[in-house]
């Protein structure tokens, strides 16, 4: 029992509906300290706790913030895509406000596709927008200076950014950076219709793409951790409308490859694929990741066994709980996802948390994990016998 991947996650218990979850080893042995505004434990701390099965003051919150976040401070989007300062700001404000335990460089995810040529628009105040690929025809790929050793204005904005936030907590609280993986990349340069034609029709070509885009993304990813980021996220939002043989085929190398780079770094590694991945979890266990997000309409319980020894971030509804929900249905949320009894869980909305969700939702969901941590674990009864 002394390393921490000898430790159980959960046992396995019988019931009449079927099969139950309880916490054997928790991730919530101490009280909140709710005398004081200060942290118990400060959250890059408690993080390192939870990845090496140590115990922690309560669930770690890494809500996704960026619009939410922008006008949280009353800036437009277009100056908190392409302005580190104003992104620095806002993270930082809604770290403080919603007892966040992470600050985030992610922003759109055009900083690399811009950096190699393809134009965006950025509205005042919405999200930007690309009118035509940049690789229209396959023999366009010749053409293309993928940044690599240079990055543009933009990839160089998230390094100041990171080295902004880093200068402001330390080592306090993780500091996250952001990558697309290297299918994400080649739909944002090609186009997601081209993209899935390329998969059937010339897959070799495709891999052209990737492997150009893969290098990119690791050259990326270590300039980040240079500039001072912890962790390095990586989105990968083609990959959920894929099959698991082509998952296997043209995203999870790259991935892969990513997440050695950024570990080699000392980096923490966190994968997130928006929508439903149920069908590519076993997959994405294999990916690396540290950290593995999961989306509202994956079953946590599911992905609790597949990713066994992982992380898991998730999975509160963004739209029906965050945004249109009440505080109750948060707290009910955060609650239900607790009662998985999955011993490394990081709460979450599956997805960024929606522009316009009210703060009163937000702060149910502080309160939340701070009650919990108050619960834990003498309210859950570890039963006898059970265990994997
Ligand atoms: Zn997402």
């Amino acid at each position: 029992m002394d390393s921490a991947q000898s430790l159980p996650q959960f046992v396995k218990v019988s019931s009449p509906i079927g099969k139950n979850y309880r916490i054997i080893n928790p991730p919530i042995v101490k009280k909140w300290n709710t005398a004081s505004q200060d942290h118990f434990m400060q959250s890059l701390q408690r993080l390192q706790n939870l990845q090496s099965g140590k115990p922690v003051d309560r669930v770690l919150n890494f809500d996704i913030f960026m619009m939410r976040a922008a006008h949280h401070i009353g800036a437009p989007l277009s100056k908190y895509y392409l302005d580190y300062r104003v992104l620095c700001e806002a993270n930082l404000a809604v770290l403080k406000e919603f007892d966040l335990d992470i600050v985030q460089a992610i922003s759109d995810p055009y900083r690399e596709a811009v950096d190699t040529g393809l134009e965006v628009e950025f509205p005042t105040d919405n999200l930007p927008l690309s009118k035509k690929p940049l690789i229209v025809e396959p023999n366009d790929l010749g053409n293309v200076r993928f940044p690599v050793q240079n990055f543009g204005a933009r990839m160089t904005d998230r390094l100041e950014g990171i080295r902004a936030m880093r200068e402001q907590v330390g080592d306090e609280v993780p500091v996250m950076g952001w990558v697309e993986g290297a299918l994400a990349e080649a739909a944002d340069l090609r186009g997601m219709t081209n993209i899935m034609r390329d998969l059937a029709k010339r897959p070799a070509w495709l891999k052209e793409l990737l492997e150009k885009c893969v290098e990119v993304e690791i050259a990326f990813a270590c300039a980040q951790i240079d500039a001072g980021a912890h962790m390095i996220g990586l989105g990968d939002a083609v990959a959920s409308l894929i099959s698991p043989h082509m998952y296997r085929e043209f995203a999870l190398p790259y991935e892969q490859r990513i997440f050695e780079a950024i570990k080699a770094k000392g980096g923490i590694p966190r994968l997130h694929i928006c929508g439903n991945t149920t069908h590519l979890l076993k997959d994405m266990a294999q990916s690396g990741a540290q950290i593995v997000d999961i989306d509202s309409m994956v079953d946590m319980r599911q992905a609790a066994e597949a990713l066994d020894g992982i992380i898991i971030c998730g999975n509160l509804n963004p739209v029906s709980i965050f945004l249109q929900g009440s505080p109750d249905q948060v707290r009910e949320g955060v609650f239900t996802n607790a009662a998985v009894g999955y011993a490394r869980w990081i709460s979450a909305g599956g997805c960024e948390i929606p522009d316009q969700t009210p703060a009163e939702n937000l702060h149910a969901q502080s309160q939340a994990l701070r009650d919990l941590a108050n619960q834990l674990p003498s309210d859950i009864p570890i039963p006898d016998g059970g265990g994997d």
